[in-house]
This record gives structure tokens, sequence and C-alpha cells, in this order.
């Protein structure tokens, strides 16, 4: 066999590729060769400045699919297909059993506190295979596709928990890979209004390309004025932010409509994580302020079908492909904004 490789980050700023040694298949787990790993945000943040749940030295890489090398338990078999969810749960705490996997009080992370996905070969434990973290592909769907399923399952929770329906109006605070995921999947789930605010003008233009009705500027001095035109005055349903500069305040739950429903899909700064709000704002207008985190094993298998149907075309969102030995080359596209997203499809093995 020849030297695996894996891109290794040993501290914010530090990532190399690295030999690293033969993986060895856990009692009821087993071996993926990886296919496809996509770039994430979060990787990005963790490359450059850590993350709360990451342990160093660390493989990154949490969005993957494969193909099972080795096995040592029942299923699935030596060369399946099957994307992987990205958290490893205990499959019988009280989170677990009420199918919020992504609160088990002993989740463990791949990319985060277990070796990720940007490596030739991943490890994947008993819990994740026994608990529905290894789902099989659908025939048809490439490796890159079905790597983009864990992002869009994290749109999936957020717009369960905030109840996007048929009629919603929608507007989306962010025009990366996950508010277009979000645009896409409002549409899916019948939303009759599906606007955007996204401050940069390469990132308006792929998202009207992708199918969002109105991109809006929210730097422009109309911003709030123009928004509540979209809707005829009456506010927007669902406002979604999938964006880490933006504070909840009181001008953002001005443009709700009468319950109307705002989704934190994004982790904030410290500094704009405790606003001051209006809340009889809240009380009389029946609001809601809803949060989301990740996703559950059920959430992926949806991702899947959604895509398999041709319900949600995610390809059109990967705007660049790298090496394993370039991934740097794909962190620096998702950190330049001026794409989507970028996937590690080459793992040179
Ligand atoms: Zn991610
Ligand atoms: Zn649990």
């Amino acid at each position: 066999m020849s030297l695996l490789m894996a891109a290794v980050l040993d501290a914010p700023g530090s990532l190399a590729l690295l030999e690293v040694d033969d993986p060895v298949c856990p009692p009821g787990g087993l071996i993926l060769e990886v296919e496809a790993c996509s770039i994430c945000s979060t990787d990005v943040k963790m490359l450059r400045a850590g993350q709360k749940d990451l342990v160093f030295p660390r493989i990154l890489g949490h969005e993957i699919s494969g193909t099972v090398s080795d096995r040592y338990g029942a299923s699935p078999s030596v060369g399946e297909r099957v994307q992987i969810f990205p958290g490893v749960t205990c499959g019988i705490c009280p989170s677990c059993g009420r199918g919020a996997e992504n609160h088990c009080k002993d989740m463990r992370i791949f990319g985060f506190n277990l070796d990720g996905g940007f490596a030739e070969y991943l490890v994947v434990p008993r819990n994740s295979v026994r608990n529905g973290g290894v789902n099989l592909i659908p025939d048809g769907m490439r490796f890159e596709e079905a790597a983009l399923a864990e992002p869009l399952a994290c749109c999936i929770n957020a717009q369960d928990r905030v109840e996007v329906a048929e009629g919603d109006s929608v507007l989306i605070f962010g025009a990366g890979p996950a508010g277009i995921l979000h645009a896409l999947l409002s549409r899916e789930r019948g939303a009759s209004e599906v606007a955007m605010a996204e401050p940069l003008q390469v990132r308006a233009d792929l998202a009207e390309a992708l199918g969002a009705d109105q991109v809006l500027s929210p730097l422009k001095e109309e911003f709030l004025d123009d928004a509540m035109d979209l809707t005829c005055r009456r506010g927007f349903d669902v406002i979604i932010l999938a964006s880490r500069d933006l504070a909840i305040d009181d001008d953002l739950l001005s443009l709700l409509a009468p319950r109307g429903r705002v989704s934190l899909f994004s982790g904030l700064p410290t500094h704009l994580a405790s606003p001051g709000l209006d809340l009889n704002h809240i009380h009389y207008r029946e609001e809601m302020v809803v949060g989301s985190y990740g996703c559950t094993p059920a959430q992926n298998r949806r991702a899947l079908e959604l895509i398999s149907s041709g319900s949600i075309d995610v390809g059109r969102l990967i705007t660049k492909r790298v090496s394993l030995g370039s991934i740097l080359k794909g962190m620096e596209h998702a950190e330049r904004r001026d794409g989507l997203k970028a996937v590690v499809t080459d793992f040179g093995g």
C-alpha cells in the first residue's frame, strides 16, 4: 500500500498534508474510502481561528461521501456507496430517543473531535453504523452531490424548526452556500416568495441565477422599505439568518408578518450575540425566534431523497473542485466569497 495522506490541522493557521497510519477497522464499524468531502465555512473558521468543539490535532471535514472499503459487521457491504452523517451518537440518551440526535449528550463529530473526511480513508465507529449515520447513496447520484446532503440536512433542520410551509413568504439573509440551499429548499416546500438579502454583488448574481425571486442589498438605505414592498407591506412569514455578520434587532423584527418566525441558522460572534430587543413586539405580534444547530440522521436521509428525486439540484452550487493536496486553494475559494461550494474530489490514492 502506498503512503496514506490526510490534511491535518495542528493549530489555527497550521494545516499540512501529512502521512497517516493505515486505518484499522473498529468492531461493528467500517473503513470508508473517501470520494468527496466538501468544504464548509466552519472548516475555514477552524483553520483560521479554531472552534468550540474542535480538538487538535485534527483531520477536518464533515461533509463526506465515499465507498465502503472494509467492514467489521453485517452491513453495509464492501463496495457500497455511502454518505456519512457527521455526528456519532450514543443512541440511548433522551435526545437520541426523541430524534434530536444533534443534542446527544455524548455526541462526537467527524472533523471536530473525531478525524474527518479530508483524508484518503475515514474510520467510522460502530455507533455511527448502528445509529443510522451511514446512508446508502441512491443510484445515479454523484459522490460530490451526496457530500452536499449534510449542509442541506442542516437547512432542513432549520426549516423544520421554523415550519416553512406552502404559501409562506421567506426572506433569507446571506447568499452563501447555506443561504442558497435555504432558498432552494423554501421553494421546494412551497414558499410563495423567496427573497434574499446579500451585500456582495457576485453572490447576489449567483443567487438570482439559482432561483431567488429578488435579491436586495441590505446596505442600501431603502432596504427595509424595499423588502416590505415585496410582501405588499404585510411582512415576511419567515426570516432565515444565514450570515454571521448580522444580529437580530428591532429593524429586522419589523420585517416580520404577524405570527412571523425567525430562524437563527448561523452562529454569531460574541459582540452580536446579545442584542437588545423589543419583546413586546414579539408578544403582540405572536412572533417566534427559533435556533438551529446541525442536523439529524433522518434529515440526512431526507436530503439524499430530495437530491435524488431532482427536487433540489445541489450540483449547481459547486464552483470549485480541488485535490487533497491543494485543499488550501479550496479553503481560499470558500473564504473569498466570490463563488459557492468547494469540494475535495481527488484524494490521490
Ligand atoms: Zn458544515
Ligand atoms: Zn445520545
